[in-house]
């Protein structure tokens, strides 16, 4: 089925620096696919060193001269609004371009636009509200944080529900009065593009956004290797992220990494299992299965194994593959044609390591995109491929366990700690277990739902640092310690007088 592109598109998506749409310095383009046909529907430019160092002039120059590091919180806050309310407004926009462009299905596409928003506001009311400290020694000194923002932030971002990715940075990062290059997905460029005019309408000065579309290998690497960036957050896979760890240490970047997750979802038998179905089964095939925090592998307690998997299987078999412009859709085309061939791998070594209970194949009515069925291995082994590795497709690995060490030990066996997810009626059981699991995040008796406040990130190869709340505030931010002498200035006088006692330098009160 041919897909409607969105009206309005311009012929090529470009860069944008120092508040102009620039072209690539080299004239080079790539190829942006639609994924339910694998057409070429638009050129982006495809942005290299060159490009990456006129945007980080750009945002050096608004960094170092313009009013945007220097603004007072409220001011800042009162932009972000802006941001967020112009984001609001083209929901529907963003939606179609989401889906068209990605492969979302258009219902789960439409809750986007709101997230973001979302995301300008909390950190905007977070700045308005912040606190830093201030500490005093009697009669001495006065101790207290200047807090600044970090400089010029390299933002790059992955291809799954890329806007509210891109919002997730750029939020707290402008919030903390940074100035930013964003490095969008080359999969999926398109809805950054609406980033320009977003933060144009909200009155941001220009320089503080800058955007340098590309390739990883060119626009992303010149970016983490550049000398007048700061910081680098980065979401991505975890090979990649251990590349640009690599890349940022000459230059010694701040980094904040949130990387791949094999999420465990622990059922045990004494579960609301009505429930722990819905959650599971929406938790690894919403967002066609290219969600960080899926919980693609489910860790279901011997009692209940096989009634689980039956019933798992059953509704899989009737979860809706469509277009991702139809309302009905549930799980629509996946990116892109590479990603697909590589989920596709994962079945087929899937088909040679356990029991496929249901999909594993290409819906018959979608000959061409890239479509796959909702996929359930049972009987899954621990050393199994598809256990260990990130799939990100709409792909899960079931497994029978007999005792809660058994599950634990199932849950922490593999490189990623990213979210993990708890079904058990027993409160005391929940909480012993949430403690045990090795990941960043744990949901018990529920699906990924989350207060803004929460810290988020993941352990082990999932990531580095944690993000969520003030800690976004702080990984952008520079906290300067300030220390003032009250009264008489205390120092031992070499050449002088020499030692005095209780001398604050020397270990005496205050040292
Ligand atoms: P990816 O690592 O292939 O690419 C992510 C971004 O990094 C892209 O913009 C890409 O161009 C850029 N990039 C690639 N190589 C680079 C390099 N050498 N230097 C600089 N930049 C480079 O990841 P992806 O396939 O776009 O995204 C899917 C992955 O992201 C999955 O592993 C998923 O779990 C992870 N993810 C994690 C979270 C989280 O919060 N932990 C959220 C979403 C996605």
């Amino acid at each position: 089925m041919t897909a409607t592109r969105p009206e309005g598109l311009p012929e090529l998506l470009r860069h944008y620096v120092g508040g102009a749409r620039t072209e690539s310095a080299s004239g080079e383009v790539f190829d942006v696919l639609e994924p339910s046909t694998n057409e070429v529907y638009i050129k982006c430019a495809s942005g290299g060193a060159a490009d990456i160092d006129a945007a980080v002039a750009a945002a050096r120059t608004a960094f170092d001269d313009g009013p945007w590091p220097h603004l007072m919180p409220r001011e800042r806050a009162r932009v972000l609004y802006a941001i967020a309310d112009a984001v609001e407004a083209r929901h529907d926009h963003l939606a179609e371009r989401e889906s068209f462009d990605s492969g979302l299905p258009i219902r789960q596409a439409r809750g986007q636009a709101k997230r973001a928003a979302e995301n300008f506001r909390f950190f905007a009311d977070l700045i308005v509200a912040q606190i830093d400290d201030a500490f005093r020694m009697p009669g001495r000194q006065v101790n207290y944080v200047n807090r600044k923002p970090k400089g010029v932030a390299g933002l790059i971002t992955p291809w799954n529900t890329p806007f509210m990715q891109e919002s997730w940075k750029l939020a707290p990062a402008l919030a903390s009065g940074c100035t930013v290059v964003l490095k969008p997905a080359e999969f999926t460029p398109l809805s950054a593009e609406l980033w320009v005019e977003i933060m144009e309408e909200a009155g941001l000065p220009e320089g503080v956004f800058n955007m340098v579309h590309g390739f990883g290998e060119s626009a992303g690497d010149a970016l983490v290797k550049h000398e007048g960036v700061d910081l680098i957050s980065f979401t991505g896979e975890t090979t990649t992220g251990q590349l640009i760890f690599a890349n940022c240490a000459p230059t010694m970047k701040a980094m904040s990494m949130e990387l791949g997750g094999k999420s465990p979802a622990i059922i045990f038998a004494d579960a609301d299992i009505d429930a722990a179905l819905d959650s599971t089964l929406f938790g690894v095939y919403s967002l066609n299965g290219e969600r960080c925090t899926a919980s693609s592998r489910l860790l279901v307690q011997r009692e209940i194994y096989d009634d689980f998997v039956a019933r798992y299987a059953e509704r899989a078999k009737k979860i809706k593959v469509g277009p991702p412009s139809d309302p009905e859709t549930e799980i629509a085309a996946l990116v892109h044609p590479t990603h697909y061939a590589r989920v596709m791998d994962y079945v087929e070594i899937g088909k040679s390591e356990a029991r496929l209970v249901a999909g594993g194949d290409r819906p018959a009515h979608l000959p061409e995109g890239n479509y796959l069925n909702a996929t359930v291995f049972a009987d899954v082994p621990a050393d199994a491929r598809i256990f260990q590795e990130e799939i990100f497709g709409p792909v899960v690995a079931i497994t029978p366990f007999d005792t809660t060490e058994e599950a634990l030990e199932l849950a922490n066996n593999v490189k990623y700690g990213l979210a993990a997810y708890v079904w058990t009626s027993d409160l005391t059981k929940a909480h012993t277990v949430a403690h045990r699991i090795e990941s960043g995040m744990v949901w018990i008796n529920s699906h990924n739902v989350r207060d803004l406040r929460t810290p988020f990130g993941g352990v082990k190869g999932s990531g580095l640092g944690q993000e969520g709340g003030y800690r976004s505030l702080e990984f952008y931010s520079v906290q300067q310690a300030i220390h003032i002498t009250l009264g008489d200035v205390h120092t031992t006088r070499f050449g002088a007088t020499g030692y005095t006692d209780n001398d604050p330098g020397l270990g005496g009160p205050g040292a």
